[in-house]
């Protein structure tokens, strides 16, 4: 490995910088010299540098117990023959190569290479990473020596506690430092191997490696040795089996008697080989990565600086240290998160002047007035909320949060209704065709209630006596014929339609608008940040509001859509009646079925969502096909079932959605890949086949389907054979309707990587910080607010390192946005 003398430099000036007190490396600074000198001395081939450099004596160092004034005089002599050294290699036009200390006349190709050294260079700079290496390592998205520092161990092994050989405890991992008596070959299991006696001043103990006899040639008699693993009984004796070993010589011990760190590695990486590597990788370089974080942050934050916590996160001192560097490295990541999502908002609030829309009180209250029901106080408040960010001239971005039935779309179309009010075009977008196409006559449905329709079209309709102008409300979506669709784009763009409904990429991709001030996204699962942003690249810079009925936990709501403002519905309409949930056992299959024909014979309507089959939409289809005629055939021939999944035609979905809306149909079955988030009052069943095997949130989305009118619901949940923790899930689900409240079970009992995903979510990856790390989050977020208090632009020379970690952590991950 080559040598560089710039991590000895920056340690020495923050010393300096510190006033001397030895706390510019924990564990104190002459740990660090000993371990630097070691390698430094082996790079260093002029004899005449060497004598200077061992004048030094730095690994030997005794710093600690000097006197601030011989503290200051050292070290300012060795920062002047640093000066000295770099100096003579800048004259000849290099920053400070590693062999500037090793080869006064470094060959030109040498000399090249060495300077383009950086932390950003790739592993095969390490003296001992081979390009065979290299590749392995590459497997695990390990590619420079900077990723090779952000390649944490995934645990520690706490060999940090030595204990005598007679304090030794049958079962337990134990650490020893001992004496070699004795190392001899053996054959174990008719393989050879290594057996040892080392013994300390209380006794002797048996140490066996199986498989290696090569160890015989390093354990020679009275080498000093640690060795590190569980202790076993043999014949009634302890015994150490494969432990992890360390011969004791000047170094810092890397394998045994410490927090050994254990990496995840792939085959053909050795933990030994890896360990040993990543020490020097550390020692070496580390150091040189730079603290983007503020000073005063650090401080006021009471973290570790960068490159202690990289160090510790690897190799720590003790578990304080390790859950300090844990805690540090974490932060980074939320930090920068939040200020990646809270940049994004700041562009677009900032970047581009919005609308100020302001609010047609009359026609508002005219609207409000002609609904068929008087809207919950938290769907007020919503839309007080939504209308004060459109008043503003500040593109408003809030997430509408409420659970399913709560009732989002009344508030949405009152907003677009007030852009449109104000001469701007508004627009609704649904993840799926049917969606679309159901709040089409839902707003249709409310506007006919208040305005005259004139023009009525299956996809266009135009409403007087309003507005005091026309109000055109279209429906964009890919069932209508191309030539159709091209007089609606037309129209859209001429700025003669005032509301268009219609699917998220319609939208995005083909439709320019005329002068859209307000779009509204709904059941967003699949809208992203990025996506977000391109909304905003039309032009107009909208107002964007998103909706969901996925009720998200605060911590992941500041995470996912940290770039939003937040507005809950958080109170259903009054008479709702609460959906019954049963959990049934497959013997009560054929009473569920006779429930659900007593139901349809007292009129009412049913859905049954088919098993999930998690394997190609195609597979799941044919299934469903399988499944929906046994139950046509064989469970209901009386009745009329449609059939719903994710391979048939739009047109045919939107028919088959039509003929269960308008009663045709008595019940719908129905894959769970399809959208089934229409709104039939009549429905009172939802039965669902694998209930066991969905998510909380998934089955109460599914239950969200029935109890939309008046008559009681029910909700049957079919599991053939639960596991404990399906169980479990399904005892909740049956005793609770709280949608949030089931959105936190389900992070508890599924764990954050199905909703922190965050690859998926298109969002930087967390390594360090987990799911519980809600206060600093917290922090995280309230640091970045203030950071861009203080510096909106980040234009900040100060921050200029920041603004680079930024660029780097938003930049790799970022390519898939879904
Ligand atoms: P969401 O989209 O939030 O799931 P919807 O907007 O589809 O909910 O509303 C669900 C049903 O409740 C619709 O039939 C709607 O007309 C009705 N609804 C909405 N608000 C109210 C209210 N304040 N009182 C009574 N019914 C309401
Ligand atoms: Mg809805």
């Amino acid at each position: 490995m080559s040598l560089n003398a710039e991590p000895l430099r920056k340690i020495l000036e923050l010393e300096c910088k510190k006033g001397y007190v030895d706390s510019a490396v924990i564990g104190g600074l002459d740990k660090f010299l000993h371990n630097w000198a070691g390698q430094a001395v082996e790079s260093i081939t002029s004899p005449q540098l060497l004598r200077r450099f061992n004048k030094f004596h730095l690994a030997k160092s005794d710093y600690a117990s000097l006197s601030k004034e011989q503290r200051k005089e050292w070290i300012d002599s060795i920062l002047g023959f640093l000066v000295e050294v770099e100096g003579g290699e800048k004259e000849k036009g290099k920053v400070s190569p590693p062999e500037a200390v090793s080869k006064p006349t470094p060959k030109p190709r040498a000399k090249r290479a060495a300077a383009a050294q950086s932390i950003d260079s790739p592993i095969t700079i390490v003296k001992g990473i081979s390009s065979t290496m290299a590749a392995k390592f590459a497997r695990l998205g390990v590619k420079t020596v900077r990723d090779l520092l952000y390649f944490f161990p995934h645990r520690h092994l706490d060999y940090s506690q030595r204990k005598t050989i007679s304090q030794l405890a049958e079962g337990t991992e134990e650490t020893i430092v001992a004496n070699v008596w004795e190392a001899r070959e053996t054959r174990l299991g008719g393989r050879r191997s290594t057996e040892a006696t080392v013994g300390d001043e209380t006794g002797n103990v048996r140490v066996v490696w199986f498989n290696n006899p090569y160890l015989v040639k390093t354990l020679t008699t009275n080498t000093r040795v640690v060795i590190s693993g569980r202790v076993g009984v043999f014949k009634g004796r302890h015994v150490f089996q494969s432990p992890e070993w360390e011969l004791i010589e000047d170094r810092e011990l890397v394998h045994a008697g410490r927090l050994v760190p254990l990496y995840s590695l792939t085959s053909g990486l050795h933990p030994r080989q890896v360990r040993k590597l990543m020490k020097g990788v550390v020692d070496q370089w580390a150091w040189q990565v730079e603290d983007f974080l503020p000073p005063e942050l650090i401080e006021r934050q009471k973290l570790l600086e960068l490159p202690q916590a990289i160090s510790q996160a690897h190799f720590p001192d003790d578990e304080g240290m390790k859950t300090r560097a844990r805690v540090r490295l974490a932060f980074d990541e939320l930090f920068l998160l939040q200020l990646g999502v809270l940049s994004k908002k700041r562009d677009w609030q900032e970047g581009q002047p919005g609308n100020a829309i302001g609010t047609d009180k009359a026609v508002l209250e005219t609207f409000i007035k002609s609904l068929p029901f008087e809207l919950t106080g938290a769907q007020k408040k919503s839309l007080e909320e939504m209308l004060g960010d459109l008043g503003r001239p500040q593109a408003m971005s809030r997430l509408l949060q409420g659970d399913v039935g709560s009732g989002k779309t009344v508030v949405a179309t009152a907003a677009l209704l007030m852009a449109a009010a104000s001469g701007y075009q508004g627009a609704l977008m649904a993840p799926t065709e049917i969606l679309a196409g159901q709040h089409f006559s839902t707003i249709c449905q409310l506007l006919s209630a208040v305005a005259k329709p004139e023009e009525t079209d299956d996809y266009i309709r135009v409403y007087s006596e309003l507005l005091s102008r026309p109000l055109t409300v279209a429906l964009l979506i890919g069932a209508i014929t191309q030539t159709k669709k091209r007089g609606l784009q037309q129209r859209i763009l001429d700025g003669s339609i005032d509301i268009v409904i219609g699917t998220h990429a319609l939208i995005q991709k083909e439709v320019e608008f005329y002068k859209l001030g307000l779009a509204v996204i709904d059941e967003q699962h699949r809208f992203g940040v990025e996506q977000r942003s391109a909304l905003r690249q039309k032009g107009f810079n909208p107002h964007v509001s998103v909706m969901t009925a996925t009720p998200i936990p605060r911590t992941l709501a500041l995470t996912l859509y940290g770039d939003l403002d937040l507005s809950v519905i958080d109170e259903l309409p009054p008479g709702r009646l609460a959906v019954k949930t049963k959990w049934l056992k497959p013997a009560q299959r054929k009473s569920a079925y006779n429930f659900i024909k007593k139901q349809i014979s007292e009129g009412r309507q049913a859905f049954i969502i088919c098993p999930l089959i998690e394997e190609s939409e195609a597979i799941q289809a044919r299934a469903a096909v399988v499944e929906y005629e046994r139950l046509a055939n064989e469970v209901f021939p009386e009745l009329k079932l449609g059939l719903l999944h994710g391979r048939i035609s739009t047109a045919d979905k939107e028919e088959v959605m039509q003929r269960f809306y308008s009663g045709e149909l008595h019940i719908l079955v129905a894959t769970p890949v399809v959208e089934v988030g229409i709104d039939v009052p009549n429905a009172t069943v939802m039965l669902v086949e694998s209930a066991d095997r969905f998510g909380l949130s998934q089955l109460h989305q599914f239950r969200g389907r029935v109890g939309r009118g008046q008559e009681q619901s029910y909700c049957m949940l079919l599991a053939e054979n639960p596991s404990q923790v399906a169980r479990q899930r399904l005892d909740i689900i049956e005793s609770t309707l709280d949608g949030f409240q089931l959105a936190e079970e389900d992070l508890k009992l599924r764990g954050p990587g199905e909703f922190f995903g965050t690859r998926q979510s298109g969002l930087p990856d967390l390594r360090m910080a987990k799911i519980s790390d809600v206060a600093l989050l917290e922090i995280a977020r309230s640091e970045a607010l203030k950071l861009f208090e203080k510096d909106k632009n980040l234009q900040n020379p100060e921050h200029k390192l920041l603004v680079k970690e930024l660029a780097r952590v938003w930049t790799s991950e970022a390519g898939e946005w879904s």
